[in-house]
């Protein structure tokens, strides 16, 4: 018999009450410190006062209106990303998928309403992910993720992630754009170079393409900056934000230049919920923290500590770990063991890890964790590899 549930999650046997903080506790009544952070989502932890805050108060007033009508939190919220990034304007859904589906859209279209129909190919990285949309999962072209899914959508020209050689030789007079992550999550935490992300830059400029983001995972400010593209000093055209934009509420974000977005006028894209009042309350409450002086060094401090930290794990247990990779507070070790093993071996002892591809661990911990939490999550880290067999 089929669960109630569509089964198509191999879910931990755990479910949650409550939450508070950096910490999650169960139904079995036991907690748990939580470095996963719903998939580096709960940017905030769990229960923010003042996401709550803001929720409720915007609860009491208007849900749902539709875009059919001004949005005031959309204007607000979108002044406030277009002043604090490159972007000139934004477009507001309700997810990551849908963010780089829009991202792709904005893409054909720039060059549709340039005069060139015919670029309308976009290269892609191996080892990508951007959602589980029939375009995203195309763009992503994971196998394990497209099988059973034929035909798949047409478009993508991939090319191996970090080789400027491969990816200029790629480029046609078909191409219409580069989409990258900065560092690719699911991937398992593969950080591009800055010198790549700027040859990427020069690339696009050079063969007049857009050069688009997909910044779900590394975006809203858990790499230490805003936006990951910050560190290498170049901007995209157009950019695709989703996971901790809502601290946990549903949204998800296109942001774009004049120039990127000049095909998408009044009719050639919408959403029915996207960036609904409900949302752009909890959004604008998240950048109120974000954008607080010293957040981001707070982050860049506790990814700096966690990083060192880390370091000294693959020093204690180098037949089972070979490396830690990432930036700020998006890290990951690369294993030995099978991945499964240590996240499961670290939820025993009430830590909460997420496995990814390239038998990686991540450690993506709410932005608000602590010396004293860092310091917990390494001991029981420190337990659970002495404990596994390598
Ligand atoms: C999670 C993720 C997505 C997909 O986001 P959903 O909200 O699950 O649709 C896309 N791209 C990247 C880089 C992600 O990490």
């Amino acid at each position: 018999m089929i669960p109630a549930v569509m089964p198509t999650y191999a879910r931990a046997d755990i479910v949650f009450e409550r939450g508070e903080g950096v910490y999650l506790y169960a139904t079995d009544g036991r907690r748990y410190l939580d470095f996963g952070a719903g998939v580096a989502v709960n940017s905030l932890g769990h229960a923010h006062p003042h996401l709550v805050g803001a929720l409720k108060a915007q609860a009491e007033k208007l849900w749902h209106c539709s875009n059919l009508y001004r949005v005031a939190g959309q204007e607000k919220v979108a002044r406030r990303l277009i002043e604090n990034s490159f972007a000139d304007t934004v477009f507001f859904c309700n997810s990551g998928a849908e963010a780089m589906e829009g991202v792709i859209k904005v893409m054909r279209k720039y060059h549709h309403a340039a005069g060139n129909p015919q670029r309308n190919r976009i290269i892609v990285a191996e080892g990508a992910f951007h959602g589980r949309t029939l375009a995203t999962l195309a763009a992503g072209g994971q196998a394990k993720h497209l099988k059973g899914f034929d035909p798949m959508m047409e478009g993508f020209d991939r090319v191996a992630f970090g080789n400027l050689n491969e990816l200029r030789n790629a480029v046609g007079p078909a191409t219409a754009g580069i989409l990258v992550e900065p560092i690719q999550g699911e991937g398992g935490i593969r950080p591009a170079s800055m010198d790549y992300l700027r040859g990427l830059r020069t690339v696009a400029d050079e063969f007049g393409l857009l050069l688009g983001f997909d910044e779900v995972q590394t975006g809203n400010g858990r790499t230490g900056k805003l936006f990951a593209y910050e560190w290498a000093g170049i901007t995209p055209d157009v950019m695709g934000t989703a996971k901790g934009l809502g601290g946990g509420f549903p949204v998800g974000a296109i942001l774009a230049t004049a120039k990127a977005a000049s095909g998408m006028t009044a009719g050639t894209h919408g959403s029915t919920f996207g960036g609904n009042p409900l949302a752009m309350a909890v959004v604008d409450a998240v950048l109120d923290l974000l954008l607080a002086d010293g957040f981001l060094e707070h982050v860049r401090q506790m990814g700096k500590l966690l990083w060192d930290e880390l370091g000294k794990l693959v020093d204690r247990h180098p037949a089972k770990i070979a490396e830690r990779r990432g930036a700020g507070l998006m890290l990951g070790l690369k294993c030995r063991m099978p991945n499964a093993d240590l996240v499961k071996a670290a939820m025993d002892g009430g830590l909460l890890l997420v496995a990814a591809g390239d038998n990686t661990v991540r450690l993506v911990p709410p932005l608000i964790v602590e010396p004293t939490h860092i310091a917990e999550a390494v001991e029981v880290l420190d337990r659970s590899l002495a404990q596994l067999a390598a």
